[in-house]
């Protein structure tokens, strides 16, 4: 039963779908995100430890928390708990947990409802892009009250008492972000606060009557003893300012009600979710679809907020200083450049434009393109995948950014040696032996193999660009560097292998070993990661039927791994090794294009055999129904495409593979005004596509087909 089913789509989205994972087990490692599209903070409910911190079989409630984390490995910022006190728990409000059914609970991205049946109180909540509202329904014979806890990190609490105002700022963080960095807050209730007490380490209560600052410090609100039965409390935050996180509460809050405000939080979705439109009696599958597509419009999350002339404007988690311009951030490029970045620039160009033009922000304030982002430069994973999802969108025609600009940056990351700038971690380690070499010596620099095969990629998004901004010399030089992928491809083991700085390879062989040499995988799911030149690998692999016999028989083998240097089972080993989909590892991004491969190596009845496969079988909409972690959309991203019959190989190159839908009809509404209809013949073959009724003998469409609108059909 839910009290706020919202309309469709919005009603199949599950917020819980993934977040049933461990730290030795990921179904997706996600938490229930209560927020608006690409909301800068997020609401969730916290009922476990840091920083798993929501567990979906736990049933000890412990509070409301506002987040920021992209993802459990990464951690949160800007953090901070919020739980309902009644009775006794006013008094001694040290260790509060209330026992709680999650499977009872109402929980929607627009909304959610907590029912607490032992303090006789339930506790709903909505947000807006930056701010909330709660509704507290208490017992009315019971003192309450709530308490407001910070994480480690400087709090200084300030109690307006005149306006029922707790107004605070938090500096807690896990790094990457510059010394003044800071949360504010704000949290006003329209019942009366009695007092506001602040709590030691033991427990003890002393009231705030004047501003006070210390680590990570708890508040409890105390209403005055009432019969108001329903309390309303309003939360703003800002990365600005005080005054921001007010202005901010006053735009998205205003003097509107809770259920105005519910309404508005289920339009915002619905605008964007019912940009696709799916025709299915299969109600497992819509909600997946609908929940993955949920999870692919939540990261970068926004990093701006609007000033006193509706400005936009950010803090720049990069130099500390407030800057003009919208600004995005928590994002891997690693991760999402393969799916999330290519879907936006067929469902939303316009926030897409508006994104890279934040992470070019980036780049002028911090030095280089981001890698990983949260808020600020994290020296996390490898390759220098911002310049796929620039390039990707520069040549599919996404204004918005700045593209010259855009070259300079992915210039820098391709040309200037990170650690000479006691930046190492940014840009691209290993660099020097790679423009020496034409590779990453494996005796030089760690990920050897799987860095080269990023960097090469990236150098073809480089020559992409130029070629697209009429910089032909630079476009030559950076399409004869792509080619680098073949130094370290071994024929006579038909992988791609470590090699030392003096050209031998690295010994001994093992095509089971996830090695230093590769990244979160080994030769099986490494050695396809040429997706600017498939035919290239191909030809290097023995020609078709080699390889796609190869693929077959990484499908169906054996899930054998060898810890080698990780020295340990990685979760994303486990996942492998459960899923039964062979040294197919969809647990993780390092695979996730391999598929195509089947087309490219004449056999797109494989592709659409084994992508119906691995929709079917390893996404469902529950709590356990991601394959792996869900990082950011672009586990989610995979799905929403290939659900929706077209995949992108190669982003950088302005096409899709086509591949058998999911659906015997489905329609994107692109911002242009135009319809791309896709449909699927019952019993389909695929052996045919038509577009607008006209034969299509390729199982590739441009970008511009979809973009322009029409109708596919596969028979
Ligand atoms: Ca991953």
């Amino acid at each position: 039963m839910s009290q706020y089913a919202p309309p469709a789509p919005l009603c199949h989205v599950n917020p819980l779908m993934g977040s049933d994972s461990h730290v030795n087990y990921s179904n997706g490692n996600t938490y229930p995100a209560i927020t608006r599209p690409w909301g800068m903070t997020a609401w969730t409910i916290l009922n476990a430890e840091d920083p798993w911190f929501f567990e979906y079989h736990s049933n000890r409630f412990r509070g409301i928390r506002a987040t920021h984390q992209p993802s459990p490995w990464l951690r949160d910022y800007g953090h901070f708990l919020v739980t309902p006190l009644v009775g006794r728990w006013c008094d001694h409000p040290q260790h509060v947990v209330y026992p709680y059914d999650i499977d009872q609970q109402d929980i929607h991205p627009h909304v959610m409802g907590i029912n607490l049946p032992s303090i006789k109180t339930t506790m709903e909540l909505l947000p807006t892009e930056r701010c909330s509202m709660m509704r507290l329904t208490l017992p009315t014979d019971e003192q309450s009250g709530v308490r407001l806890q910070t994480y480690p990190g400087q709090t200084t609490f300030q109690f307006d008492s005149a306006k029922n105002r707790l107004i605070g700022k938090t500096t807690a963080n896990n790094g990457a972000v510059p010394k003044n960095f800071a949360l504010y807050f704000v949290i006003e209730s329209d019942c009366p606060i009695q007092n506001i007490l602040s709590m030691d380490t033991t427990g003890q209560l002393t009231a705030i009557t004047e501003p006070i600052e210390g680590e990570a410090l708890t508040a409890v609100l105390r209403f005055t003893d009432h019969d108001q039965a329903s309390i309303h409390l309003r939360f703003a935050t800002s990365f600005i300012s005080e005054e921001q996180a007010l202005r901010n509460m006053d735009r998205e809050l205003g003097d509107r009600d809770f259920d105005t405000l519910v309404k508005q939080s289920a339009d915002a979705w619905n605008q964007l979710l019912s940009r696709i439109e799916i025709q299915s009696d299969d109600v497992t599958r819509t909600q997946t679809f609908y929940t993955c597509l949920y999870r692919c419009l939540l990261f970068p999350r926004k990093f701006y907020e609007l000033d006193a002339q509706d400005q936009p404007q950010h803090y720049s988690p990069y130099d500390g200083e407030i800057h003009p311009g919208i600004m995005h951030t928590d994002n891997g490029f690693w991760d999402t450049y393969r799916t999330l970045y290519p879907l936006l620039t067929v469902l939303c160009p316009e926030i897409l434009g508006q994104m890279l033009q934040g992470w070019l922000y980036a780049y002028k304030q911090g030095g280089w393109l981001p890698k990983w982002a949260c808020p600020g430069h994290l020296y996390c994973m490898i390759g220098t995948h911002a310049a796929s999802v620039l390039a990707d969108a520069a040549v599919k025609g996404i204004g918005g950014f700045d593209q010259q600009l855009a070259l300079e940056a992915m210039l820098k990351d391709a040309t200037v040696i990170p650690g000479d700038s006691g930046e190492d971690g940014l840009g691209r380690r290993g660099l020097a032996e790679y423009l020496k070499l034409g590779y990453v010596a494996s005796d030089k620099s760690s990920h050897s193999v799987a860095r080269t095969l990023d960097f090469a990629y990236n150098d073809y998004c480089i020559a992409e660009l130029a070629s697209y901004l009429g910089q032909d010399d630079l476009a030559k030089q950076y399409h004869q560097q792509a080619k680098n992928y073949r130094h370290v491809y071994d024929t006579s083991v038909d992988f791609m292998r470590a090699k030392n700085s003096d050209g031998s390879w690295v010994e001994p062989f093992d095509e089971f070993a996830w090695s230093r040499d590769y990244i979160e995988g080994g030769p099986w799911q490494s050695s396809w990661m040429v997706p600017h030149d498939p035919q290239g690998l191909i030809e290097l692999m023995g020609g078709h039927a080699k390889a796609a016999a190869k693929l077959e028989q990484m499908m169906t083998m054996e899930p054998v791994f060898h810890e080698s240097d990780y020295k340990r089972e990685i979760h994303e080993m486990t996942e492998m090794a459960m899923a039964d989909f062979g040294q197919y590892a969809q647990s993780n991004q390092p695979v996730h294009h391999v598929l195509s491969f089947f087309t490219e190596a004449g056999q797109p009845q494989r592709t659409h055999h084994w992508v119906h496969k691995v929709l079917t079988e390893m996404y469902q909409p529950t709590a356990d129904g991601f394959p792996g972690d869900e990082d950011n959309g672009e586990m989610s991203a995979w799905y929403v495409l290939n659900a929706l019959g077209f995949f992108p190989l190669c982003p950088g190159k302005p096409e899709y593979h086509l591949v058998a839908p999911l659906f015997e009809k489905a329609v994107i509404h692109l911002e242009n005004g135009n319809d791309w209809i896709i449909q699927r013949k019952q019993n389909m073959q695929s052996n045919t596509v038509t577009i607008n009724d006209q034969a299509h003998d390729d199982w590739k469409i441009k970008h511009q087909t979809i973009v322009e609108g029409g109708t596919i059909q596969f028979q």
